[in-house]
């Protein structure tokens, strides 16, 4: 088997996999809070990556960084399991490009609840690279970062493994720090990242009148790190910033973009402005 087929069977397999492993391991293994703690600042982490990563720098271009922190966002947002940058960009500029169309990936106004959470993420339909991302495929070094996603993965879950280890001594700690720290935080990170794509096309509000059903839902903007104001990102897709209609909107995501520009790491930064 090559690379790359092994790099397929792990992608179609760890959703299954992963996803058992850590529901039988909750109840089996004792958890140490410690572990779980650093399973939630892990969480964080990765969650940030996605949202600002993969999602609004990679996805929508929302703001310009150097060369050297996009590598950066790119292993960060690889190592969450939500498989290579290219794949993700692609199939999410799809996304907008026919939302809640009968040709949407995961839409639960065409298809079910289910098939928008998780379902088509089986399915054989995906967008094609050259078509929605070839941007991306131009870059060698995004090319490059793309093809070591099994890399990311995997140091993702040895990390925190190793810390359970150091910390405890003991190989039930690294143990604790894999399941809480590697294989819960995964579990969160898709499960929240899904739920943008099924519950955020489903109900909620939607103060932007569009074509498409997205939704705003304030209580899981925490979990998602701004994510979750859906109805506002489809509203100005390339936009940095979710809080379009009050500042209480807490798009984390947007003030970590912000926080970036201050240090000087991000520049462009488009942000939404009202029609007056
Ligand atoms: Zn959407
Ligand atoms: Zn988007």
């Amino acid at each position: 088997m090559n690379h790359s087929e092994t790099v397929s069977l792990f992608i179609k397999g760890r959703f299954i996999f992963f996803h058992v492993v850590f529901i039988i391991s909750a109840f089996l293994v004792p958890m140490e809070s410690s572990a779980l703690l650093l399973g939630v600042f892990l969480y964080f982490t990765r969650m940030f990556g996605v949202t600002a990563g993969y999602h609004r720098y990679f996805s929508h271009r929302a703001f310009k960084t150097s060369r050297s922190f996009a590598f950066l966002l790119a292993c960060l947002a690889q190592s969450s399991g939500q498989r290579g940058v290219i794949w993700w960009a692609s199939n999410h500029r799809h996304h907008h490009r026919f939302s809640d169309m009968p040709q949407d990936l995961h839409s639960p106004v065409t298809g079910t609840l289910f098939h928008a959470h998780v379902g088509w993420l089986f399915a054989k339909e995906q967008a094609g690279w050259g078509k929605f991302a070839p941007d991306l495929i131009r870059s060698r070094d995004i090319m490059a970062i793309n093809s070591s996603y099994l890399f990311w993965v995997l140091l993702g879950l040895a990390l925190p493994a190793a810390i359970g280890g150091a910390i405890t001594q003991t190989w039930m700690g690294a143990f604790n720090g894999l399941i809480w720290g590697g294989l819960f935080r995964i579990f969160l990170l898709d499960h929240v990242t899904w739920t943008v794509n099924s519950i955020c096309h489903t109900v909620g509000s939607q103060p932007h009148k569009s074509d498409d059903n997205s939704r705003n839902i304030f209580l899981l903007c925490i979990p998602s790190v701004g994510g979750s104001f859906h109805n506002n990102h489809h509203a100005f897709p390339i936009g940095a910033r979710n809080d379009h209609q009050s500042k209480l909107q807490l798009d984390l995501s947007g003030m970590f973009i912000e926080l970036l520009g201050v240090l000087g790491l991000a520049n462009n930064i488009k942000r939404y402005k009202k029609k007056s």
